[in-house]
């Protein structure tokens, strides 16, 4: 016989019921655990989750009664589909067991056939309600993926423009409540073009990648972020940091990537980036934005190529 999918905990103090039934629905392939007592019951459902319960109404210490109502107040790894057996069938119990949260009801004496129909109806409610519960799990996964996918850069894996507007917006209206400074490294590639129309573009491709990961090495805090602005130009946004901080770090990374070696088709070339720094800082005026920032480090950023390249330029002021 199959093991089945669905255990069973059965609590009833009548200890011939309890065990013919456990004898019975063993036999037919379930795991069958049985209980005197509705507390014994409940402390059982702490440890382990029975998707069944089958529950006497009258008990010593807790009655099925109370047992379905704590059951529909918790939350378990999945659905418990509680039978309440009773002696009682008038209409105003079978309403009470219903509103204390029981999914369905037998009046003792059992009959095994009809117990065996109900549990097979229970147990196609808990199969449906299974997967439903695994197609939202996949659906949230799934959505989760998307959410990534939307804020990555393909190519480098870097976060993207999007994202980079979105997490400014959010880090800049931070600093100006907190009074926090806030900073903003805008960077590009030097002669890049000259890579592409060398090697080929696939290799400009590589180069990106292991451009962003020489900026990744760099950057170990978990706030700072590295986005991809376009083309070969990229970001890192700083919050909580100042902007003489920012550009020590703009150094550092300059002198990183200048000195990183990377293979292309056998030849070994290096790269060089130049990097242009601006941010918010209290004192400043509040009605600094995000587009000012970025223009702000992009005129650094260009400042830095006419100087010669490979370079870091950003003051406070334009
Ligand atoms: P500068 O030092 O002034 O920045 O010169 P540069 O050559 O780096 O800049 P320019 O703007 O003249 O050229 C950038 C090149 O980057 C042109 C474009 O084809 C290339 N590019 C942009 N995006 C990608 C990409 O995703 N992959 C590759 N391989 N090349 C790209
Ligand atoms: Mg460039
Ligand atoms: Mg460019």
């Amino acid at each position: 016989m199959p093991q089945k999918a669905f255990s069973i905990l059965i609590a009833d103090d009548d200890i011939i019921t309890q065990k013919m039934i456990q004898k019975m629905f063993t036999r037919k392939g379930y795991q069958v655990l049985s209980v005197g007592d509705g507390a014994e019951a409940w402390n059982m459902l702490q440890k382990r989750y029975f998707p069944i319960v089958i529950t006497d109404w009258h008990m010593p210490k807790m009655s099925g009664i109370e047992l379905c109502q704590k059951i529909r107040e918790t939350t378990f790894p999945g659905y418990v589909f509680t039978i309440l057996l009773t002696s009682r069938d008038s209409k105003a119990d079978i309403i009470e067991g219903l509103e204390a949260g029981a999914d369905d009801y037998l009046t003792k004496p059992l009959d095994y056939h009809e117990l065996t129909a109900r549990l097979k109806a229970a147990e196609r409610i808990l199969t449906l309600e299974r997967s439903l519960k695994e197609s939202n799990d996949s659906l949230k996964k799934a959505l989760e993926e998307i959410k990534v996918l939307s804020i990555t850069d393909p190519l480098t894996g870097a976060f993207n423009r999007r994202y980079m507007l979105e997490y400014m917006e959010i880090e800049l209206k931070r600093s100006k409540r907190y009074n926090h400074s806030f900073s903003f490294i805008m960077c590009d590639l030097d002669h890049f073009k000259s890579i592409n129309d060398t090697y080929g573009h696939d290799a400009g491709d590589q180069v990106l990648i292991e451009f962003v990961k020489s900026l990744k090495e760099v950057i170990r805090n978990e706030l700072d972020l590295v986005f991809r602005y376009g083309g070969e130009e990229f970001a890192v946004v700083l919050p909580v940091t100042k902007i003489a901080e920012a550009k020590i770090l703009a150094e550092r990374l300059r002198s990183h990537i200048e000195k990183k070696k990377i293979t292309l088709k056998k030849n070994m070339i290096q790269v060089t980036a130049s990097f242009g720094i601006y941010g918010y800082e209290p004192g400043m005026s509040r009605d600094i934005t995000i587009k000012t920032i970025i223009n702000a480090a992009d005129t650094f950023m260009y400042r830095a190529k006419s100087r010669g390249r490979n370079r870091v330029e950003g003051e406070r002021d334009i």
